[in-house]
């Protein structure tokens, strides 16, 4: 898949008829959601709620409390118990088990399901697929959809879905940004989406713990061969007074370093699960080794939950695959 075509699979049609003809409508995420989980999701809510329909949106494990100021993400239920919709459409995850146990629970009742993503590994494993990996956000993909069915975002929906690409895209730095990208997030401004507000509340202020967090793990950073990479341990999480696994952001941060081609971070979840999160410079693709090992994303942003292996095992079966990817790629800029 690394440098071919970008995975579209856009069944507008049969979605347009499943919206028309429901009325009760669950939307749900993935579980550790970023703002692009939360803004596609909310985003297509709210847009749901405009146009006379009931939405509920559910996140396994409920909201983080960093994307608390996106519209109506006080109401996002923490699983699925007693919901009974006759339509289930999923945002930004590219196979269902990344929907966590709300996302099983729905997939499995009586009624169609719709996924929405925009991960080029994605599974397609709805009964329909929105599926566009052209572009930057899986909230891009919903505004393409309200513009398809002629629905003008309203200053909450628009709110939103900026917050989706401004957050996937770093605000406009990632290489996946195109003149379309920057037309459409115009509109949602012209639409009333506040983009300083959204930078301030997600990429520009950042929690002291995190930072602290930082401080505690870069002592132990590795740079071998053009990878950059670092444990992150339950106790570094305790010692800083976090949550397992609250907040990501590290990757990206080693990424930065000039000598680095691929940045990789190992978070240890529990005793036999590691989160392994990674990016890569333009030329390179790390969403083939996550997919390989159970999990997904982009060419340049990808990760995988790794259950039942110790964080030792972990390191090796995924620094073995990167090495092989190292050999691959050649840098885009140098
Ligand atoms: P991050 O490193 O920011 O957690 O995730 C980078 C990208 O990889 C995101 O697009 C995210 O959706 C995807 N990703 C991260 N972890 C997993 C995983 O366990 N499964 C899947 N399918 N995708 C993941
Ligand atoms: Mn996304």
């Amino acid at each position: 898949m690394t440098d071919g075509a970008s995975l579209v699979h856009l069944d507008w049609a049969e979605a347009a008829e499943l919206i028309q003809r429901s009325q009760n409508i669950a939307v749900v995420t993935h579980v550790y959601p970023d703002g692009d989980a939360i803004g596609s999701m909310m985003g297509l809510v709210l847009a749901l709620r405009q146009h006379g329909k009931q939405a509920t949106p559910v996140v396994d494990g409920g909201l983080p409390r960093q994307f608390a100021f996106v519209p109506g993400g006080e109401e996002i239920l923490k699983g699925a118990d007693g919901l009974s919709p006759d339509l289930v459409i999923s945002t930004d995850a590219s196979d269902l088990e990344r929907l966590g146990k709300a996302g099983a629970a729905l997939r499995n009742l009586d009624c169609p399901f719709i996924q929405l993503d925009h991960h080029q590994t994605n599974l397609l494993f709805g009964d329909v697929d929105l599926v566009d990996a052209r572009t930057v956000a899986s909230a891009e993909v919903v505004f393409d959809w309200l513009e398809q069915l002629g629905w003008t975002p309203s200053r909450d929906v628009a709110q939103a879905l900026l917050t989706g690409i401004v957050t996937d895209t770093m605000c406009f730095r990632t290489s996946n940004v195109t003149a379309e990208t920057l037309a459409k997030s115009q509109r949602l401004m012209s639409y009333g989406a506040d983009l300083a507000g959204i930078v301030q509340r997600t990429l520009a202020r950042q929690p002291f713990g995190l930072i602290r967090l930082y401080g505690q793990v870069l002592p132990r950073i590795r740079l071998d061969n053009g990878i950059i990479w670092v444990k992150v341990l339950a106790e570094d999480y305790k010692a800083v007074d976090m949550e397992i696994g609250e907040y990501n952001g590290l990757s990206g941060y080693l990424i930065q370093a000039d000598e680095a081609m691929i940045s990789v971070v190992f978070k240890q979840m529990s005793d036999r699960e590691i989160e392994v999160s990674m990016r890569a410079v333009p030329g390179f693709d790390v969403s083939q080794v996550a997919l390989e090992l159970g999990g997904g994303g982009h060419r340049l942003a990808s990760g995988c939950t790794l259950r039942g292996v110790d964080m030792e095992g972990a390191v090796q079966k995924v620094m073995d695959r990167l090495q092989v990817e190292i050999a691959r790629g050649k840098p885009l800029y140098t």
